[in-house]
């Protein structure tokens, strides 16, 4: 809703002006309060205000008008903190959609949307006011008071810019006492990142020829070279013209050329990004879009849009957001990692330049909210990002893309526990637009969704290029389980296809999915593994560093002290992780450039890229990675893959097991080939048989999907259910159980006496957590069941509200999980 039609509810309506505000705390609800008219006109939705709170004063979103109660029952707002809103009002229905469905505070949902760090970039401002410009000039005022309204006169400022102006200190409290008197008034202020794009100058042509005017050589030069290269910048013509600067100016004067500032983009190796054409698409391409069309010419649609690895989806997302743009419309591109934004950021400002923001977790504060600001002010209607850029300020959103739908990054598992894919078709149902989720390896929800009826179901089964899928080789680890040392790892099989590909030149990919060098250390003497002290885990043992690492709670442990159970001196390095198989290969292959890539060695800025840029051109023979490597990158050059154990995830207590392990695999095979030469593919795994293996050898989603649905039915488990978990932790053991079970036999309760409930819903637990202690807290868990999503969130706030929140000096928390990804 605008301001305007605020004002006149209130005003036409001639009720108290009451608006309605998100508290930034974990309280229910949301709360009204009065605006007295100064500030009437500025708490527009979306700006946040400072309110009274108990007894204190808090920050507060402002949603809207809210119904009018008798004013003298309610508490003002204090002032409003920002001089334009911070979200735009169509997403209010969406926060308060997500508060119902996650359970969640709607306060704390609109604060974990907006970027962080607000608060770094948050400066005072005086400004003069109506009443001291109306100053009779008979008033006293002291000299320097007539100065600083002078100076205001002029525009707003900052109390430091005060005291530059005036060469000398204006102290705060002589502002304060203005204020007070009426005559200045301060106002806060957000100031971004100053993260503008390098600007630059580009050289386009506009006449080969004007009569009368000569063709000197070097002229001709510069004109031939437009003509092949299209608009260039003016550095470039410096390289290959001689004193191209002053050249260029007289033909700019004469009419040849034109010379505009523009913005300068650079890919992530740094390289320029130059403007694109659209390829000519291929037949399977034209047919998705026409699909694609057809179904989301009726508003919203949701669409699975799967194809197999390099069937060229993105050249489809491309265009579908030129259309949007061209509908006048905006479009958001959902992508799961960053060194995958980075690519495709490269593809969409080669087509669309400047009309692409970019918003993930590798911006700086600064940055981010420069980008959305940006975003807010319509300057972009493209933007691309991480999971959080789901809570983008745009308007009329006419696409919304969810690249790699499968990922499970897109879950977030801290705060608010929400699916930023299942969150794209909510947004999308709110915009009545389509949206686009696109796979390989499509989740089992979603493909059921298809399968269903309920998605339109487009698929694409040819790579665009020459190379058909990489053929799989399964080879059986049992019987080399009883060798020592990296024998027990790498097969013959892999190790002669290892040094083929190295012969040929080409490059080769090792994906083993488990970090650091061995992850079940213990001692020799005792048998005791080194576990974590905050834990129920063992610690990684981590070469490099010399110490022993937990991968949960970030726990270290120099690696040169005695056994904790006995003193022995010796411990044993058992298990695999990538740091060893990177050793073991440097043995194998001693003259062959090596590269690991992992979470380890890409913790740095820049050095994900670095690995990249490095593979691709050619520095790099074998690469060596866990999941990173697995997440969409094309990687043209790489024709081996190695699969070193396939199984490390299928046996996890977690019903997702195998559709993860089914599209890991499938994905790092999708890996190889992608170029001009053919790929293969090594698979190493101990169970051979399972059908999760032998449906990832042929990247045959179809196969294992309808042996995995059948497996989900029988149990009841999603999709043919829905599930909320609730997960209580707390630092005393005791505690903690008893709040659980508390919870257990409270639910188990009414689902014994209230028949509409019990047939409804299955409680199952409470349990200790597989993991059962994690970073010093200790877990138990609960997990409803049920087949209405709105059933099952009923029962759990009745429930959570009738045995109320954990008392005591224990501090046990229960954190709400619905639609749970880890079962962990
Ligand atoms: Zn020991
Ligand atoms: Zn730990």
């Amino acid at each position: 809703m605008s301001s305007a039609s605020i004002h006149d509810e209130i005003h036409g309506g001639n009720a108290a002006a009451c608006l309605e505000v998100a508290v930034a705390l974990p309280v229910w609800g949301t709360f009204t309060y009065r605006t007295h008219t100064g500030l009437l006109s500025s708490a527009v939705p979306g700006r946040r205000v400072l309110v009274p709170f108990g007894t204190r004063r808090v920050t507060g979103y402002v949603l809207g008008p809210a119904k009018a109660v008798p004013a003298n029952e309610l508490k003002a707002i204090l002032d409003v903190l920002d001089d334009e809103p911070l979200f735009t009002a169509d997403l209010i229905p969406f926060f308060r959609w997500i508060a119902d469905y996650y359970i969640y505070p709607i306060g704390e949902v609109i604060r974990g949307a907006l970027p962080g760090g607000l608060n770094l970039y948050e400066f005072n401002q005086y400004a003069i006011t109506e009443k001291a410009c109306q100053l009779p000039d008979t008033t006293d005022l002291s000299e320097l008071e007539k100065a600083v309204l002078d100076c205001l006169r002029e525009g707003a400022c900052r109390l430091k810019d005060l005291s530059t102006h005036l060469e000398r200190p204006v102290p705060g409290r002589l502002l304060q006492a203005m204020e007070r008197c009426g005559w200045v008034q301060r106002k806060k202020t957000l100031l971004g990142g100053r993260t503008r794009p390098k600007q630059e100058k580009l050289v386009h042509l506009l006449h080969r020829s004007i009569p009368g005017e000569r063709m000197t050589p070097r002229r001709q030069q510069i004109l031939s070279y437009l003509e092949h290269h299209g608009d260039t910048p003016l550095h470039t013509l410096r390289r290959v013209v001689p004193r191209a600067t002053a050249i260029v100016g007289g033909m700019a004067s004469r009419g040849f050329v034109d010379v505009r500032e523009s913005v300068a983009y650079r890919d992530p190796f740094g390289d320029p990004i130059l403007p694109e054409q659209a390829p000519e698409l291929t037949r399977e391409q034209r047919q998705a879009l026409d699909g694609i069309h057809q179904a989301g010419a009726r508003g919203f649609a949701p669409i699975l849009l799967e194809g197999v690895t390099g069937s060229g989806k993105t050249e489809i997302y491309l265009h579908l957001v030129a259309d949007a743009i061209a509908r006048q419309k905006t479009a958001l591109v959902l992508v799961p990692e960053i060194a995958l934004i980075s690519q495709m950021e490269r593809r969409f400002r080669a087509r669309f330049g400047e009309k692409v923001a970019v918003l993930h977790s590798g911006l700086s504060a600064g940055e981010r909210l420069d980008q959305w600001m940006r975003i807010l002010h319509r300057e972009t209607p493209i933007v691309i990002g991480a999971r959080s850029a789901i809570f983008a300020p745009q308007r009329n959103v006419g696409l919304i893309v969810v690249d790699e739908e499968h990922d499970p990054s897109y879950k977030q598992d801290t705060h608010l526990r929400y699916n930023a894919r299942d969150l794209a078709v909510v947004r999308a149902k709110h915009s009545r637009c389509a949206v686009i989720l696109g796979s390989a390896t499509p989740s089992v929800q979603t493909y059921h969704n298809a399968q269903t009826g309920r998605f339109v179901h487009i698929e694409m089964t040819r790579r665009v290029t020459p190379q058909p899928l990489p053929e799989v080789d399964i080879v059986d680890l049992s019987p080399v389980r009883s060798e020592r040392g990296l024998r027990k790892h790498l097969t013959p099989e892999l190790i002669t296809a290892l040094g083929q590909t190295l012969e040929r030149g080409e490059q080769a990919l090792l994906f083993l999915n488990r970090r650091g060098y061995a992850n079940y250390p213990h001692c020799t003497s005792c048998g005791e593994p080194v576990r974590c002290r905050n834990c129920s885990i063992t610690l990684t043992y981590h070469r490099n560093a010399n110490a022993y690492r937990c991968h949960y709670c970030g726990h270290s442990r120099a690696a040169n002290q005695p056994c904790e159970n006995c003193g022995a001196a010796t411990l044993w390095h058992f298990g695999f992780g990538t740091e060893k198989l990177e050793e073991a290969v440097e043995r194998l292959f001693p003259a062959a450039r090596i590269a690991r890539m992992d979470r380890d060695t890409t913790r740095r800025k820049g050095s994900l890229l670095r690995i990249l840029k490095n593979l691709q051109q050619g520095a790099i023979d074998i690469l060596i990675g866990t999941q990173m490597v697995a997440k969409g990158h094309d990687f043209p050059n790489i024709t081996l893959v190695g699969i070193v154990c396939a199984d490390t995830a299928l046996n996890l207590p977690d019903f997702r097991s195998s559709e993860r392990t089914f599209q890991l695999l499938a994905q790092v095979a999708g890996r190889a080939g992608r170029g001009e030469r053919p790929g293969r593919v090594i698979l190493q795994t101990y169970t051979p048989g399972h059908f999760t293996i032998t449906a990832a050898r042929k990247q045959a989603f179809h196969a294992f999907y309808e042996k995995e649905i059948q497996h989900r039915r029988s149990l009841g488990y999603p999709p043919y259910s829905r599930m909320v978990q609730l997960l209580v932790s707390g630092k005393n053991r005791g505690a903690t159980r008893h709040f659980a079970e508390t919870l257990g036999v409270a639910g188990r309760d009414w689902l014994q006496n209230d028949r509409a409930w019990k047939n409804q819903i299955t409680l199952l637990g409470p349990v200790e957590a597989a993991l059962h202690q994690v970073a010093g807290r200790f877990r138990w868990q609960l997990l409803l069941k049920g087949t209405q999503p709105s059933t099952l969130n009923r029962f759990t706030r009745e429930l959570l509200q009738a045995v109320g929140p954990p008392r005591g000096p224990e501090a046990v928390k229960v954190i709400i999980d619905v639609d749970p990804q880890a079962m962990m």
